[in-house]
């Protein structure tokens, strides 16, 4: 006779955060009709629905985990509209011809629809670097501002 014993208490698998376990889900690799697993970048963001268990080219599965947008208004053709800007992401395509684009790295929208693509961690600290600096420079421009403007309203006070 068998005897149903209660199952040990593990907790169950829907306690563990989405963003520390990342997705595994596999496709149809279009080229060889063979099935492939893929294993989501850890933080994707992605939805994959649509390229689960479909006829996809592996070269064009990437993972990435999206940035909040920022935006500023940006005059490019006469009036000022708001334009997205230094938007960073981290993304993956784990079947890319370019094998330095199979290892995370990041990409910034300096401005919308303007890139600086491919930046390993390197990479990224030397543009972290430059916009520090560019900063460190727009706060002497604001201090002079001040003080142009000042003198400036001063003058017409004078005159
Ligand atoms: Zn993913």
């Amino acid at each position: 006779m068998t005897v149903a014993t209660p199952a040990p208490n593990v907790p169950s698998q829907s306690t563990v955060p989405q963003a520390t376990r990342p997705r595994t889900w596999s496709f149809i690799n279009r080229r060889t009709g063979e099935p492939m697993a893929v294993t989501c970048m850890q933080g994707c963001t992605i939805d994959h629905r649509h390229e689960m268990g479909r006829d996809v080219f592996p070269e064009d599965i990437w993972c990435w985990t999206l940035a909040e947008d920022m935006t500023l208004p940006v005059n490019a053709d006469g009036k000022p509209e708001e334009f997205r800007i230094l938007s960073t992401v981290i993304k993956v395509e784990p079947w890319s011809p370019k094998i330095a684009d199979r290892l995370p790295f990041a990409v910034i929208e300096l401005v919308d629809d303007h890139f600086v693509d491919g930046l390993d961690p390197d990479g990224l600290e030397t543009v972290i670097r430059t916009l520090a600096e560019r900063l460190d420079q727009m706060r002497e421009t604001h201090a002079r501002l001040i003080k142009v403007r000042a003198e400036y309203r001063q003058r017409s006070i004078a005159s």
